[in-house]
């Protein structure tokens, strides 16, 4: 017997690379590339002043945020809860709502932390193929199962399906909740939240780290029924009160009553993303119909690994997944439109 038979040993979730270097282009973690919205840094000036409430715990209901969301989506408080990034609300609803026997259901090819979350739990799981086209195909989750993970558009392909499509899919899976990730479904897809009144079992979550160019702020999001968010929060609340850091939960509520700048960013960013389709197809690459800030491409001629190396020695950094089925394609998340024309003009010089 060693202390060590008594570890949870787990193998953990790789984030893309953060280099230290300040002159590169940096299309690896599909951030935003334009700064957050004007009214958060005046909330910033003003968290300046009221520095001594730092002495002080954050709400623990995370409230300021929290009144923030309910108007801007408006629902109820009890149909919301909020968290460390959408990581931490993903972590926490998988804690709380599979507990069962049977196997979690989520794609072969998606975000890659819900194996890990399902490993670190100890929930039993089984990933679901995409088809040749990284598409879902629903009826190959009709098979016994502890419930649902499904990435909306999905990541890294990019692809979205409709709310329509989302529905059908919801109404045979009413035994198990369904968790609907749609981290960047403010750049093209359809949000399940019309939704949640309709099926008590579906939870959705969102985020602040991409459309709304917080990463750094660590602020995500889940609606549902009043009974499945309950649940939720008992979990959390009996992990850990306090996540939320206060500037967090003030500048948060800050960037939701910009809007106008919130889609003034969103719609730029879709529109470099067209540019950047068209001028990649020119250069040869595939590519799957994205809907979110990134495209995932592959080119026919040339290893993605080669041309990621070859972008890399240009100071460009894109994201490659040495994994089956999709070891040949990149993850370029969607830059500014000067960025993007570099990477084009780098790529040009080699293929
Ligand atoms: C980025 C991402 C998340 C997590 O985002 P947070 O920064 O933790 O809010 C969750 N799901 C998917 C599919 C993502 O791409």
């Amino acid at each position: 017997m060693s202390w060590e038979d008594n570890v949870r040993r787990v193998i953990p979730y790789v984030p893309g690379e953060q280099p230290k270097i300040d002159k590169i282009i940096k299309l690896n973690t599909n951030e935003n590339p334009y700064p957050p919205a004007p009214g958060v840094l005046k909330a910033l000036e003003e968290l300046k002043e009221g520095y001594d409430n730092l002495r002080k715990y954050p709400a623990p209901a995370c409230d300021a945020l929290e009144e923030a969301l309910s108007e801007y989506y408006n629902l109820p408080r009890e149909q919301l809860f909020t968290g460390v990034g959408s990581d931490d609300v993903l972590s926490m609803a998988f804690l709380a709502f599979f507990k069962g026997e049977k196997p979690v259901l989520f794609p072969d090819i998606t975000y890659s932390f819900y194996d890990v979350w399902a490993e670190v739990y100890g929930i039993p799981y089984k990933t679901v193929p995409l088809n040749e086209n990284f598409e879902i195909n629903g009826e190959d989750y009709d098979i016994p199962n502890g419930g649902i993970v499904i990435a909306n558009p999905n990541a890294p392909t990019g692809i979205a399906k409709s709310k329509e499509w989302m529905e059908q899919f919801i109404t045979r899976h009413r035994d198990v909740v369904v968790i609907v990730d749609e981290a960047y479904v403010d750049f093209g897809g359809e949000s399940c939240i019309s939704l949640i009144d309709k099926y008590e079992n579906l939870l959705v979550t969102q985020t602040f780290s991409k459309s709304r160019s917080l990463a750094g702020l660590r602020i995500g999001m889940a609606f549902g029924s009043k009974k499945i968010i309950r649940y939720l929060k008992d979990v959390k609340f009996s992990v850990n009160s306090y996540t939320m850091n206060t500037p967090s939960l003030v500048l948060g509520s800050a960037s939701l009553k910009d809007d106008e700048y919130f889609r003034e960013k969103v719609s730029a960013v879709i529109k470099t993303r067209e540019w950047t389709k068209d001028e990649l197809k020119k250069l040869g690459f595939i590519m799957t119909e994205s809907k979110t800030n990134f495209l995932f491409a592959s080119h026919p001629e040339r290893k993605a690994e080669e041309i990621m190396n070859k972008l890399r020695e240009q100071g460009i950094i894109v994201r490659h997944f040495k994994k089956p089925r999709i070891d040949n394609y990149l993850r370029i998340s969607i830059g500014t439109d000067e960025e993007m024309q570099e990477m084009v003009r780098v790529l040009r010089t080699f293929l």
